[in-house]
C-alpha cells in the first residue's frame, strides 16, 4: 500500500487534487471532511456528534475522527494505497495513524503539503462559500478560526513527519494541471 498524507490549510486544494490523484494512481480517496458532512446530512449518531465543531469551525475530537478514519480504511482491504485528506489533524491523530497502518503492515509512504497564502485562501474559501452550502466557508470568523486550528494544532505536524523524512511540499499556487504536475513528480520519486 502507498498511503499518501495531503496536507494544507483549508481551501488549499487538497480535495480538487485528490481527485486527480485518485484516478491517476489508483488510490482509494478519504476526506474526513467529507465522511462528516455525509453524516451531518444523514443526521447520523455521528453527525449528531460532529456538527456544534464543524458548524463553529473547530476540530472535531481525535477521539471521534481517529474510530472513523480507522472505519473507513478497513472498508478498503484490497486498496492500493490510501490518499488521507484533511486527516491526520492533530499530534495525537498522526500518532494514531501510524500505530493504526502498523498493526495492519502497512505505513504513510509520504505527506504532501501544498503551500499558499492565508490571505488568498480565506479569499478562496469566501468564493466557495457562495456556492458550497458549507456554513463554516460563509462567514470569515469561522474561516479565521479554522486558520487559527490549523496553526496551533496541525502545522506541528510538519515537524512531526520531516523528522521521519516524510515531508515534502509543493506551491499550491497555479493551474489544477501545474499542481497536480508537482504532486506527481513528488509521488513518482517515491
Ligand atoms: P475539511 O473539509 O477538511 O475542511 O473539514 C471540515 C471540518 O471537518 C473541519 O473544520 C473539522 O471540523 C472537521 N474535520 C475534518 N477532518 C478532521 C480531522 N482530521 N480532525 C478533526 N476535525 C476534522
Amino acid at each position: 500500500m502507498t498511503n499518501i498524507v495531503l496536507f494544507g490549510k483549508p481551501g488549499a486544494g487538497k480535495g480538487t487534487q485528490a481527485e486527480f490523484l485518485k484516478e491517476k494512481y489508483k488510490l482509494t480517496h478519504i476526506s474526513t471532511g467529507d465522511v462528516f458532512r455525509f453524516n451531518l446530512k444523514n443526521d447520523t449518531e455521528l453527525g449528531k456528534q460532529c456538527k456544534v465543531f464543524m458548524d463553529a469551525g473547530d476540530l472535531v475530537p481525535d477521539e471521534l475522527t481517529t474510530k472513523m478514519l480507522i472505519d473507513e480504511v478497513n472498508k478498503h482491504p484490497d486498496t492500493n494505497g490510501i490518499l488521507f485528506d484533511g486527516y491526520p489533524r492533530t499530534l495525537s491523530q498522526a500518532r494514531d495513524l501510524d500505530a493504526f497502518l502498523e498493526s495492519i503492515g502497512s505505513k504513510v509512504a509520504a505527506t504532501i503539503a501544498l503551500e499558499a497564502d492565508d490571505e488568498i485562501l480565506i479569499q478562496r474559501l469566501l468564493e466557495r462559500g457562495k456556492t458550497s452550502g458549507r456554513i463554516d466557508d460563509q462567514d470569515e470568523s469561522k474561516i479565521r478560526n479554522r486558520y487559527q486550528e490549523y496553526n496551533e494544532k496541525t502545522a506541528p505536524l510538519m515537524g512531526y513527519y520531516k523528522e521521519q523524512n516524510k515531508f515534502h511540499a509543493v506551491d499550491g499556487i497555479g493551474s489544477i494541471d501545474e499542481i497536480t504536475k508537482r504532486l506527481s513528480t513528488v509521488i513518482e520519486k517515491l
